[in-house]
Formats: C-alpha cells, structure tokens, sequence
C-alpha cells in the first residue's frame, strides 16, 4: 500500500511539482508558465499559458515513430465490415475532414455538432473539430429529435456533421426524420448539416440543406490543415450528462489539462504501452467514447478498436473472437454488457485465445460481486472497476495498478486516484465520516487536470450546481455563502470508505438513475411522460433490475381516468405513453413499466416522495414518512405493483 499512498498523498500535498512532471507526457507547442491558477475558486485552471492541441497529440506527434501502425480498427458487425487505419491514413482522413469543415466556415471556438453512430468518421470529425480548435458536441445517436433540438440551442453549432442512418440489432435507424424534426424545433438555424451518405437508406437524402461528404472529401483529399495551437484551457468539447432539472448540463472540457490527465491515466491506471490494442465498447456519445475510444489511446500511441453492433450478435462469442483476431490487450466496458455476456455459452468464450489480454476495466454503474467474479474466473485476467462520472473525464476511484497493483475489494471500485481528494461527508453538516459511515463522495477544491471547467455558457450553475462550503447550511448537496469551511464538489454519489481507503459505491443522493451505464434524469423521463395529453402528473423511479442495473418506473395520474377503464385502453394508453418517452428521449430512457395511479405520495409541501416510491417497487420499507400528504397515496403504489404482478 505504501507505494499508492506515498504517491497519492504527493499529486494532493504538491500538485504543482506532481503535475509539472506529468505535463511532460503530452506536447506542448508553448510552454505553460503557471501549473496550476486557483485565483477564482472553484474554478481552476491547468497549465495556464501552455498552447498545445489534441490532434496533434493524438495523430501527428505519432507521425515520425508509428506512420504504420494502425491507430484505428473499426468493425461494424452491424453492416459487416472491417476498415484499419494507420496513424499515416489517420492522420489524412483527419486533415481531409477538417479542410471540409474549414471550408464550410468552421473556425477555432465555433461548435461543432456531431451526431453520429459509430462510424470512423465519427473520430474524424472530433479530431478535425480538435485539429481546428473547433469545440465539438457529441450527441448520442440514439438521442431523440427534441433531445438534439436542445443540444443544437444550447451549443449553437455552425456545423452538424451527421450520417444517413444507424444500425443496432440489425435495423436500420434513418436519421433523416430525426434531423429534419430536430432543425425545425431548434431555434438556432445551423448554418450547414453535412451529411456521411453510408448507403443504408434506399433513397438517397435530399434534403435541400444536407451537403455530401464525399465529394468534398475527394475535392480535399490532399489537404494539410494546420493544428491550431490553443491555450490550455481554452475548451475542446461540451458534452451533455443528465442531472436533476429536466434541462442537461453541458459539460465544458479543457485541452492541456485533459491531455495531460488521459495520458497519465494510461500509465497508471490503463497501463496501455505504445502498440498496445485497446477496445473499448462504448459509444463516441458518452464519456468513456470520449475519453478511451478516441482521445486518450491516441494520445498514449495505442491501436484503438472502434465497434458499433451488439454484444451478442452474430453471437455471444463475438467480443472474445474480436479480442483473438485483433490481439487486444486491453478491454473497457459496462457491467451491464458483461452480465449479458455472463448468460451466454461458456464455449463461447473458452473457444477464443484470450491470450493478448492483460486486463478488463468495466465502469459505468455498480459492479455487482457476482458478475466481477465470474469474469475474473473465467477470463483468468485481472478485472479492474473504475468510478468516474461525465464532469470528471476519467477516473476518480480505481485500482491504479500502474502505481501499485494493490488487491482488489469486491464491491468497491477501489482507492482514490491521485490528484482526487476524496473525502465521504455528512449530507446535512457537511463534516467528514468517520470510516465504515456512509456519506457523499466529495472532491476538495481544486478538482485534478481533465476534469470539467464549468457548464457551458453558465458559470453560475456550474458554481452552484456542484460546489459547496463544507461545515455550512446545505452540507454537500447545494452551494452555500458560507465563509468557512472547505471548498467541495459534490459528485452526488453515496459512498463509504473503509480504513484502507477503499471506497463503495452506494447510489446517487439525486434522481439521476443509470440504465444499463446510461445516465438518465428522472425528471427529463417525467417531463416527457407530462407532455402526453392524457397525463396530469407523473412520478419516474429507478429500481435495481438484475441485468441493466436499473430501469425506469413510471407512476403516473391521468386527467380523465375513466376513459381508460377497461383493461384495453389502460394497456393502450400505457404502450402509447412508453412510444411518448421513445419519442421524446430515445429508446434507452423507455420506461419497463408505465403504472396508473389516483394519486402519487407526496410531502405536505407537494414535493414527491420518489424514493417512498422505489422503496416499495424493490419491495422495501418505505420507512417513516412524517411528511406525507395522504398516506392513502402508497396503497395506491402498492396495488398498482400488484396488479403489474399479476398480468
Ligand atoms: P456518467 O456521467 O454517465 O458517466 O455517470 C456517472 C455516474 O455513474 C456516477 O456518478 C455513478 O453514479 C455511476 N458510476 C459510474 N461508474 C461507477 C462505478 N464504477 N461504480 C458505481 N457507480 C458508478
């Protein structure tokens, strides 16, 4: 433990001497002249006067030692196919999509929206966006049309790149509706839309706004476009997560710190050398796309194995055939994916020659002991659970088997990552806990290098949305006034810490749920469910379901009950309401269940109960309620779960 704890304790007592070092991982065109500027607490800025660019990082500075090792695999067993592409072709492709964006007016700071499945092009465009000093907005393909239409009015992009269609489970998803729907609710007219034509619709798109990809490409296929070199801190990518309001945050990135910070993390975490394979099945539309499919293998010199399909299709052995043909070393996910994995044929796996591998890192949603033990039984390799959040960038608990291969505690993501002041703190008073107390999982000011510089276009919320004075009013959960007391950010995250250190997880403190590593807002499901006309309110809880972690309940209370009766009309209304969510958010947010109700618990001040509500669809003690309005409101839960129970 002592060679984790010496480090630890130096990336917190001495955070410029630590990070002056780390900083020496990336390039820098200037270099920076103060590590770390913490005038405007909790703002903190990285490397302040540095001028550096991820593109660079990540493509041409590979340029002189590794031209010819594939930087980028992509398999599509969606559409059936296989493309390699060497930094040398990498670094073309990049130069070719960020001469078309230049070309179409994108400049340094504009946004760029990218809505896309995962396709090459996909890394391209942030790349190229990275290369222009463009800041890019990945929307997650499986977004719904208001959803985008929001990100589009937020980020105001001059640009969305976009393609003709997805593929998931062997359906073709046809994006043209989407954007079509998307640009007329938007506000912001998006000046170009340029379009990656993959040929899966039958009909070629026509919308008159849509421009083609390729013919630019060719018109600048020997394009050089310089990288811009940017200050440090100036901002790479917004990237939206969900929170408690209805409205998502979009989460500002900086360049020097986040390069710095990815680069060390595979050092010490990742432990990924120059060469190294690394597949990380996520999507470019959520963090850990970001941060390990594209930015940091790139920046550490590895291949990195970009994948859009299903764990299970053709078959369940496909992700271990994929580990055997492309000899990957390193393999990231979500333990939702692994526990789909885990009902599969063993044969599946015990067929494939896992030998390339070294290590398995899940993150995302709880590992629960079960589904960690199996695959470190039969994968025969170490299996390393990282906790980490979309404001962070990368991990923030793990075992940091770079520094000191400590051993692993089942159920507990491990011991704080260097340069994260962990401390688990009292909800209400804000005072440290004592070892084995639950509490929330707090970071002292100033958060590490990569993490986010604020919400995008609102300081404000940034402030108070995530920071604290410890030992106030408001404990840790809301911003406070109060003068003394340490400055903290709220990672809205239960947790306990045991006298090693070792840190559980023990859900959040808000109504974020996480569905199969998916973050959602119950309050954006519920927004969606209240639009429907036959709602008059509606309450959405997550509850633990043994594959995806968690799923959404809906409890709502219609306007005009008796019109949905009879038992068809109540189950049409409920799979039309589903189709509202599916519409509204996409697919992911679907509630399993949407329940009837007469009324909904509530405090005598008209704040809904939810986790009352949860506790009794888990079937737990919903316990004193003292505020209750109407304790009739949970009869009416129970009976509704009830009746689910027995159609
Ligand atoms: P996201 O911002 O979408 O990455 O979601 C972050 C949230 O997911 C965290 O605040 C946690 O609630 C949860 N989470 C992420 N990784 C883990 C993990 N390894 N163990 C437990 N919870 C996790």
């Amino acid at each position: 433990m002592n060679r984790y704890r010496e480090f630890h304790r130096r990336s917190i007592e001495a955070p410029d001497e630590f990070w002056r070092d780390e900083a020496a991982r990336i390039h820098w065109h200037t270099p920076f002249d103060t590590v770390l500027d913490r005038s405007n607490p909790p703002f903190a800025r990285w490397f302040v006067g540095g001028r550096t660019n991820l593109c660079h990082n990540a493509i041409d500075r590979h340029l002189a030692q590794r031209a010819q090792q594939d930087a980028l695999i992509y398999v599509s067993t969606e559409i059936g196919i296989e493309r390699r592409y060497t930094y040398a072709e990498m670094h073309a492709e990049v130069n070719r999509m960020a001469a078309v964006m230049r070309s179409l007016g994108v400049a340094r700071g504009e946004r760029v929206l990218i809505y896309l499945p995962m396709i090459p092009e996909a890394a391209f465009a942030m790349l190229a966006c990275a290369r222009l000093g463009a800041i890019h907005s990945v929307v997650f393909g499986g977004f719904a049309a208001p959803n985008l239409a929001a990100r589009i009015d937020d980020a105001k992009p001059a640009l969305i790149v976009t393609a003709d269609a997805g593929a998931r489970g062997g359906k073709v998803i046809d994006y043209a509706p989407l954007i079509d729907e998307a640009l007329s609710r938007a506000a912001h007219k998006t000046p170009h839309v340029l379009l990656i034509d993959r040929q899966l619709t039958p009909e070629k798109l026509n919308a008159p706004y849509l421009i083609d990809y390729e013919p630019l490409r060719e018109q600048f296929f020997d394009a050089h476009v310089p990288c811009e070199w940017l200050e440090s801190n100036e901002p790479s990518y917004v990237l939206y997560t969900s929170g408690t309001t209805g409205r998502p945050k979009g989460v500002q990135r900086d360049v020097g710190g986040y390069a710095v910070a990815l680069a060390t993390s595979m050092e010490y975490i990742f432990e990924g050398r120059p060469g190294d394979t690394m597949f990380t099945a996520s999507d470019i539309g959520w963090v850990v796309g970001h941060s390990y499919i594209i930015y940091a293998p790139l920046i550490a010199g590895l291949t990195t194995v970009m994948y859009e399909g299903m764990p299970i299709r053709p078959d369940g052995g496909i992700w271990w055939r994929l580990v055997e043909q492309h000899r990957i070393n390193l393999m990231f996910t979500a333990p939702t994916a692994l526990r789909v994995l885990k009902k599969q044929d063993p044969a599946l796996m015990k067929q494939a020659d896992l030998s390339s591998l070294r290590t398995l890192f899940l993150a995302g949603e709880p590992l629960d002991e079960p589904t960690a033990t199996w695959a470190a039984q039969s994968l025969g390799k170490p299996v390393v659970d990282n906790y980490w959040q979309t404001e962070t960038g990368w991990p923030i608990l793990a075992i940091q088997r770079g520094v000191e291969a400590l051993p692993p505690k089942p159920g507990s993501p491990g011991v704080p990552v260097y340069g994260y002041d962990v401390t688990l703190r009292d909800e209400i008073t804000g005072e440290p806990c004592a070892p084995g107390e639950k509490g929330v999982l707090t970071l002292a000011y100033p958060l590490p290098p990569g993490c986010m510089s604020t919400v995008w276009g609102d300081d404000a919320r940034f402030v108070s949305t995530y920071w604290a004075k410890s030992g106030t009013n408001g404990g840790t959960n809301s911003a406070s006034n109060g003068e003394s007391g340490e400055l903290v950010y709220s990672t809205f995250d239960w947790g306990v810490q045991d006298d090693n250190g070792y840190v559980t997880i023990l859900g959040r403190t808000d109504d974020v749920i996480n569905i199969a590593g998916h973050r959602l807002g119950t309050r954006e499901i519920e927004e969606a469910l209240s639009g429907h006309h036959a709602v008059a309110e509606v309450a959405v809880v997550g509850v633990t379901d043994a594959l995806k972690g968690q799923v959404a309940l809906a409890f709502t209370v219609l306007r005009d009950a008796d019109r949905y009766a009879s038992g068809d009309a109540r189950a049409a209304l409920e799979a039309d309401l589903a189709a509202t969510v599916d519409r509204q958010l996409g697919a992911i947010a679907r509630p399993a269940r949407v329940h009837v109700v007469a009324m909904l618990p509530k405090t005598r001040s008209g704040k809904l109960l939810r986790r009352a509500i949860a506790a009794l669809a888990e079937g737990r003690d919903p316990g004193d309620l003292p505020t209750i309005e109407d304790p009739a409101a949970l009869q009416q839960i129970r009976d509704a779960l009830r009746v689910a129970q027995m159609r």
